[in-house]
């Protein structure tokens, strides 16, 4: 199991008191995605709405700045902590310079999960907002696509401001998160997170 005290020192909610949470819209099956998808469909987030100790804050931070469908942009020259301090650049598959917009997404985005409260974000992994531990390095269009560790824009402002935010791949640390929405939850004790798989590790040389 995977030892993150931020996730095994979050309160036990209840019906009066729910757990705030904060949801990539599409991880809840908002249809937001660049091409009008929900970008699949993810059962690990979904459980969450089976909870009657959670409130669901749901935000898609590309679609309030571009709408849907758009063009999907990535993270270049750096990762979404590099692009929050003007170190790397936001652009679409063709090539759209759009820093600017995306910082302005990830402001709103910080802006709802300040004014809810929000405990806990799980966000969807691998989008160049969204993203929390692996995002493309340069727009997946290219003729060389490749990963990075690293967080998107959006992910990266709210870590930044001190919000905590795991992924609907981080399956340990939805684990920990379930057992503490239903204190009969079996805990799966074999489950990892995204940054434990063999995919993960043997793609950035961990082992
Ligand atoms: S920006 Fe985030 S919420 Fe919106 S479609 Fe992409 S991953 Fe989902």
């Amino acid at each position: 199991m995977t030892d993150k005290p931020y996730l095994t020192g979050l309160r036990v909610p209840s019906r009066e008191n729910p757990l705030r949470i904060l949801l990539s819209a599409c991880l809840l099956g908002e249809l937001c995605g660049v091409d009008g998808t929900s970008n699949g469909s993810y059962p690990s987030a979904l459980k969450l709405r089976n909870y009657n100790n959670v409130k669901l804050i749901t935000f898609c931070p590309e679609h309030y700045i571009l709408g849907t469908p758009r063009e999907t942009p990535d993270c270049e020259g750096g990762d979404g902590h590099d692009v929050l301090d003007g170190k790397a650049r936001v652009i679409t598959q063709t090539g759209k310079d759009i820093t600017a917009e995306m910082i302005r997404g990830s402001l709103k985005m910080l802006q709802i999960a300040r004014e809810n409260e929000v405990e806990l974000a799980v966000m969807m992994d691998v989008s160049g907002a969204c993203g929390s531990q692996v995002i493309y390095n340069g727009s997946r269009f290219s003729e060389n696509p490749g990963y990075q560790i690293g967080m998107g824009v959006c992910a990266a402002q709210l870590h930044r401001n001190g919000f905590k935010i795991i992924s609907q791949r981080d399956y340990a640390s939805l684990e920990i998160l379930y057992s503490k929405l239903d204190p009969h939850h079996a805990l799966q004790k074999d489950a990892i997170d995204h940054d434990q798989t063999e995919w993960y590790r043997h793609y950035f040389k961990k082992d």
